[in-house]
């Protein structure tokens, strides 16, 4: 068992309309409008994810995965960045992400995921090692 995050967020602005991770901030990172908090918390539904693999197989990455949704196919992509960030102990978290986060290779209409990805590591760094 494995904690997915099956509801994908989507800008409801018209003109918009596209997937992106909802954080504090409540701005859309395709193109900048202020929304709404949604009814979903991603940042604490991520970190709960984290941890329960962590607590459960002693590992950021669970031992099988499906994504069932554009979320879980980022947690995915954080799973990773955790696990390599512990394994090299690294102690600039934040320094580590945006180092780690500037070498993943975008396709250019995702894009605009980088800096959001990059938020949420730094949000989840800071749930994980308070
Ligand atoms: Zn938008």
């Amino acid at each position: 068992m494995t904690i997915h995050i099956t509801e994908d967020y989507h800008c409801p602005s018209s003109t918009c309309g596209r997937f992106y991770i909802p954080l504090s901030n409540n701005y859309c990172y395709a193109c900048g409008v202020k929304n709404a908090p949604p009814e979903i918390n991603y940042l604490s539904q991520c970190v709960a994810s984290l941890k329960y693999n962590l607590d459960h197989y002693g590992s950021i990455i669970p031992p099988a995965w499906i994504e069932l949704s554009k979320t879980d196919t980022v947690l995915r992509l954080i799973f990773w960045i955790f696990f390599s960030q512990r394994k090299d102990n690294n102690s600039n978290i934040q320094d580590y992400l945006k180092k780690t986060i500037s070498k993943i290779a975008f396709e250019e209409k995702h894009e605009y995921l980088r800096s959001n990805i990059l938020d949420l590591c730094i949000a989840i760094s800071k749930e994980l090692y308070p």
